[in-house]
């Protein structure tokens, strides 16, 4: 609310710098709109509220919120990072990172003994997840990945994209940071591209991050930041109603003769469910990928007759949109050539399943 005017909604600052009295003090303790501003105060309270963190900052893009991580890292530094992870993050780490310096090892995260073996006492500084992960939605059990990162001596980071507060909260769990694409499921309208990031602690390495921002310049302008605080508003209403759909979809799909498997958390013998369980509450989200029976050309063609799904990149906003994960990744995909991603929108779910039903064939 706005505590000026008594509004109920809040104001857009579109001030990028602020005035100085005679005495050439800052009249509101406010400089420059690259270090901060109230419209970016406002998404960072909430977001801090919802992850349970002692202090969040939101960035130009869910990139520039997860690469400000990494950049607060010195050269030589060991990091961890998952063989399942957003691919153009995964690039990032492979070609720019490795070459600034950070020694980056790719593990499978969803085996918690593998990462104590890669996790080397006084080298290791930041081990990396995403759960569910994009777009196998594969699973990391975030507290047991804690633990061996406390015990290396590291910090753990969690991308929560797919999860949203809704459903995870990674710090409750161990976890020191985590990440959201805003551009997804909080704004959840497919018309912002933010980031956030929330920290546990307020210690040196939150502020070697909050430099990167302000320093580096990946600040997200104001009109956005007033915009992502509107789409976050319904946060709780579209998420749970968004991740029945999914159950409801993933359970219809099951064993349809055309599909060779249902990836999505909230199915009983999905791999990682157990595990999904313990650390999602209400839900496992809305997202899941279906891997279609003939290869790439098997779910191409059921993805053209698709005519509720939209294809398009992205996931989390309120219309259901359908992906080829591996024609968008390009040569260097590890994903399987017969997955199509699907985020699941506010449609009636029957509409959507009668649409994926005839597009199957
Ligand atoms: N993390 C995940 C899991 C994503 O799906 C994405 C984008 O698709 C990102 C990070 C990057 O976010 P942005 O596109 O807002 O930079």
């Amino acid at each position: 609310m706005d505590a000026a005017t008594g509004g109920i909604v809040p104001p857009v600052h579109p001030s990028t710098t602020y005035e100085r009295d005679s005495d050439n003090r800052l009249l509101g303790g406010r400089l420059y709109s690259r270090a901060d501003n109230p419209s970016y105060d406002q998404v960072e309270a909430v977001m801090t509220a919802l992850e349970g963190g002692s202090g969040s900052a939101v960035f130009a893009s869910g990139m520039g919120a997860a690469t400000a991580v990494f950049l607060a890292l010195r050269p030589g530094d060991h990091v961890l990072v998952p063989q399942v992870i957003y691919w153009a993050l995964r690039s990032w780490l492979v070609g720019w990172a490795s070459d600034w310096g950070l020694r980056i090892e790719q593990v499978d995260m969803t085996r918690p003994a593998a990462v104590a073996a890669a996790a080397k006492r006084g080298q290791t500084r930041l081990i990396w997840i995403e759960t569910p992960a994009n777009p196998t939605l594969a699973i990391t059990d975030i507290a047991a990945i804690a633990e061996i990162a406390r015990g290396a001596g590291a910090r753990l980071a969690v991308d929560s994209t797919f999860a949203t507060p809704v459903h995870t909260q990674p710090l409750a769990l161990g976890a020191d940071i985590v990440m959201h694409s805003a551009t997804k499921y909080l704004n959840g309208h497919s018309d912002v591209v933010a980031g956030t990031l929330t920290s546990g602690a307020d210690d040196d390495f939150w502020a070697r991050i909050k430099a990167v921002r302000v320093q580096g310049g990946a600040v997200l302008g104001p009109f956005e930041a007033w915009l992502l605080l509107r789409g976050m508003r319904t946060l709780f209403a579209r998420v749970p109603a968004q991740s029945l759909s999914a159950q409801a979809i993933a359970e219809f799909l099951v064993g349809h003769p055309r599909v060779e498997a249902v990836l999505y958390p909230g199915l009983a013998g999905f791999e990682g469910h157990a595990v999904a369980a313990r650390q999602m509450r209400g839900g496992f989200g809305g997202m899941m990928s279906l891997r279609v029976k003939g290869g790439a050309q098997g779910a191409l063609a059921a993805m053209g007759r698709l005519r509720v799904w939209k294809r398009a990149t992205s996931l989390g906003g309120v219309e259901s949109l359908v992906e080829h994960r591996a024609s968008v990744e390009g040569p260097q995909s590890t994903t399987p050539p017969d997955l199509l991603r699907m985020s699941v929108g506010l449609e009636d779910p029957a509409d959507l399943i009668e649409d994926v039903e005839a597009a199957l064939g």
